[in-house]
């Protein structure tokens, strides 16, 4: 399905924020909002009417420039907001007759919808794709007064908030929606949009709202039945469990517990065949919260509150949900959830948390069973089976494993068991699953996956996702070539090896580059080309620097000049290896990370990658390649622009590493130079292995040559390098920098123009390397330097000294 343009009807929060994401996928997109029924005081003033041009799209252009200053930023590039055209409902829509998918998100009114969709009927393109982003009023009923055609081509599309960062898009087609329809749609709102999408029944409020509002309605009652306060059930029902860190309070306050009543008054009389359905009456605590306007971050209080403390601090308070004052924070010690921060393998920490003897155990064991009850009484009614039910968790709510995952780490039989002695009913098509043998409701044989298809009463492969390669599911099925604590060589089929770091944080040290080293050889033998990607939660966090501050503490200079040596060698490689390199950066991809991304062949860099050089924040500077690189692309841009003002290219680059700057996005990284016009971008994370593992094989297929080492780097040399002394100088006058600041910032300039050249001249790679590891080795000896590196490593927080 080709979109080349879309409409997004209503510009508040989710509107905004899908033609934002539109815009993100390199759509035009056409936002259109209502024409204000009254005037403001200041256009009455200034003689406007209602018909003024500039009033008729006041409230749409308003709600656009909000989102345009978002944080997190909607845009994943600032001017991708050139993309997006606003109008106004009665002025501008017949302009949908250009649009191939129109997407509504305007109030939750079924009415209001049917006024908005009337018009969309009227001015739609014959085929366009029509969808409502509404969360909980029935797709057919929206759909029901429209023509067949209308009928076919419409669908609920459930993006949640923010579009741009919440992975999971539920579909839900109508009973008239062209199955044609569904899936092109979703092959678009997964691969350009990047999303993960699950296909949901049109039953009230479809999936991940459904059962994630029950997981927290069930908590909110236990709280209040088990005496526990919200901040020990967010000690609790956060991390520790595998859930999102705002665990579930800070998660209503960040959403509005205005929208979390509004759902449970939604579904309470919509599901009046739950077997649970009580669960969903809001408590009265919580209607006088709501009464209160304690709604959470929207009414700056809900059931924490920020304020400054006499000294100026942060301070969080807690609501005293009995006397509905704040009061300051309290935890509890809970030693069981002490003991479990130990237990890095999750399933495990959940079953022994569950099976504790403490009031933890009793609370999670109540509140969980109860959720994993509901959620297999649920199959086939909301998902035909329990993956979409555990992604959709999983994508929307930000559980680290889904219901049903969660589950099997407890223990079916055991759990069953137990809920047998409470008297507690247990869901039929568990009762049967058991009774056929089977003990969980997912299984593993030799990395292939398989779940429990409760209706049809058997295990069925867990559907592969086309285009997506999991390393964990490879590793199993065909072992590693080699590994070490830090990486492994890994087997990607026809002709392509990945060299995966797998170390905390996937940090770079020495096993990271004896296995880099390794790959190229195996590679350059016996493969057509080599990925650099892993799937952890970031591409790497930068350099072991612990290693690094033991040596500069011993003294050992060689040591670290040989170590820095050695990743340089390395890394060059990488780029000019016999075969086609393709990293794969994504996620948090700094200092080392970033140097190694920037010397594949080529960079697949999933949309969602936050690129920088941040080694002045440790105190120095990048030695890992990483001033050479970026100084010959400025280099390489200014020789190319017209009227070229190689000043201007050098004091942009060395900005962006003297100040350790981070892109927000891939779109960004490029635009500043971490990634080049022939890098690409895969908008899916998931899909980033299998996309880079294609541009591997479409370069050994192109006849892939490997390019020479550069020896014409053009560098300004001393004219070029007084020109930043002097901005340095002015800066730490102006009391914007340090004087560590500034010896660092010295030593930056000096690598960029050519070190003691005093005119511009023509270097090599390697000479710039050279003068990158002495700068670097000079800075490890500075007492200053040392200590940056310390604080960081003790509160992962740079320091400025
Ligand atoms: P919102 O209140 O931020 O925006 C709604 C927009 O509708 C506003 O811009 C408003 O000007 C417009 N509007 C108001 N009256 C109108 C009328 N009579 N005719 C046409 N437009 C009118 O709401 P939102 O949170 O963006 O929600 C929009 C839709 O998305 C709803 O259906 C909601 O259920 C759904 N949704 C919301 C979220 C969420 O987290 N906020 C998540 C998923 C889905």
């Amino acid at each position: 399905m080709n979109i080349g343009k879309a409409a997004v009807l209503g510009a508040g929060t989710m509107g905004a924020g899908i033609a934002a994401h539109l815009a993100n996928a390199g759509i035009p997109t056409l936002l259109l909002d209502i024409a204000p029924s009254v005037l403001t005081l200041d256009e009455e003033e200034r003689g406007l009417t209602l018909e003024s041009a500039a009033v008729r799209n006041r409230i749409v252009n308003s709600l656009f420039e909000a989102s345009k200053k978002l944080k997190p930023a909607a845009f994943m590039l600032g001017k991708n907001a050139r993309l997006i055209s606003t109008g106004n409902f009665t002025d501008d829509i017949s302009k949908i007759k250009e649009c191939d998918f129109v997407v509504e998100a305007v109030v939750e009114n079924l009415d209001i919808k049917h006024k908005i969709f009337a018009e969309v009927e009227k001015h739609r393109r014959p085929g366009a794709v029509v969808a409502s982003n509404t969360s909980g009023i029935p797709i057919d009923s929206i759909a029901e007064p429209f023509s067949d055609d209308f009928k076919q081509h419409f669908l609920g599309i459930h993006f949640f908030n923010p579009p741009r960062y919440m992975k999971l898009v539920e579909i839900i087609p109508g009973r008239e929606t062209s199955g044609e329809v569904a899936c092109q749609i979703a092959g678009f709102l997964d691969r350009r949009l990047g999303k993960g999408v699950v296909p949901a029944k049109d039953r009230p409020n479809f999936i991940a709202n459904r059962i994630g509002t029950f997981g927290m309605m069930v908590t909110v009652h236990e709280m209040f039945a088990m005496g526990f306060t919200p901040t020990e059930i967010d000690q609790i029902t956060g991390k520790a469990i595998g859930h999102a860190s705002s665990a579930t309070f800070r998660t209503s306050d960040l959403v509005g517990l205005d929208v979390l009543v509004h759902v449970n008054r939604n579904l309470y009389p919509a599901v009046p065949d739950d077997e649970d359905r009580d669960v969903f009456q809001v408590p009265d605590i919580i209607n006088q919260m709501l009464e209160r306007k304690l709604l959470g971050d929207k009414t700056k209080g809900g059931f924490y509150k920020k304020t400054k403390n006499a000294e100026g601090k942060t301070e969080i308070l807690e609501l005293d949900l009995t006397t509905f004052e704040y009061k300051p924070q309290e935890k509890t010690r809970f030693p069981s959830l002490d003991a479990a921060k130990a237990i890095d393998d999750l399933p495990k920490r959940i079953k022994t948390l569950v099976w504790g003897n403490d009031r933890v155990a009793e609370f999670l064991w109540k509140t969980m069973s109860r959720t994993c009850r509901y959620a297999a009484n649920r199959v086939p009614e909301i998902a035909d089976t329990i993956v979409e039910i555990d992604n959709a968790i999983k994508w929307g709510f930000g559980w680290t494993i889904g219901v049903f995952e969660s589950w099997d780490a407890i223990g079916v039989q055991e759990s069953v068991d137990r809920m047998r002695r409470e008297d507690q009913s247990v869901p039929e098509n568990v009762e049967k699953m058991l009774a056929s043998g089977a003990t969980s409701f997912y299984k593993n044989e030799n990395g292939h996956h398989f779940f429990y298809d409760l209706v049809a009463g058997e295990y069925k492969p867990v559907p592969e996702r086309p285009g997506v390669l999991v390393l964990k599911s490879i590793k199993e099925r065909t072992g590693v070539i080699k590994t070490n604590p830090g990486a492994s060589l890994i087997d990607l089929g026809d002709g392509v090896a990945c060299l995966e770091f797998h170390s905390k944080m996937n940090s770079i040290g020495g096993d990271t580059v004896q296995m880099m080293n390794f790959a190229l050889d195996e590679v350059e033998r016996n493969f057509r080309g080599l990925v650099v990607g892993n799937q952890g939660g970031n591409f790497s966090a930068g350099a072991n620097i612990m290693m690094l501050l033991l040596a500069a503490q011993e003294e050992e200079w060689d040591d670290i000049n040989m170590m820095v040596h050695a990743l340089q060698n390395t890394v060059m490689r990488l780029r000019y290896s016999s075969k086609p390199v393709v990293t794969a950066p994504y996620g948090l991809t700094l200092g080392g990370g970033c140097e190694i991304s920037m010397h594949g062949n080529r960079v697949r860099a999933a949309a969602e990658t936050y690129m920088g050089q941040v080694e002045v924040g440790v105190g120095l500077i990048p030695a890992g390649c990483g001033t050479k690189e970026m100084t010959m692309r400025a280099m390489d841009a200014a020789a190319n622009a017209p009227d070229a003002d190689m000043l201007a290219f050098l004091k942009k680059t060395f900005e962006l590493l003297g100040m350790g700057k981070v892109a927000t996005s891939a779109q960004e990284a490029k635009d500043w130079g971490f990634l080049r016009e022939i890098d690409s971008i895969s908008m899916n994370g998931d899909r980033l292995i299998a996309d880079a593992k294609q541009e591997v094989l479409n370069l050994d297929a192109s006849g892939f040559v490997p390019p020479v080492e550069r020896g014409d780097i053009t560098v300004m040399g001393e004219s070029g390098q007084a020109a930043v002394k002097l901005a340095l100088h002015m800066m730490k006058r102006g009391g914007f920098i340090s004087d560590h600041d500034e010896l660092i910032g010295k030593k930056l300039a000096n690598v960029m123009t050519g070190g003691a050249m005093n005119h511009r001249a023509e270097v090599s790679e390697r000479y710039l390397l050279d003068l990158e590891r002495e700068a670097f080795v000079s800075l490890c000896g500075e007492r200053k330097t040392q200590e940056r590196i310390a604080a960081t490593l003790k509160t992962g927080k740079p320091l400025r000294n």
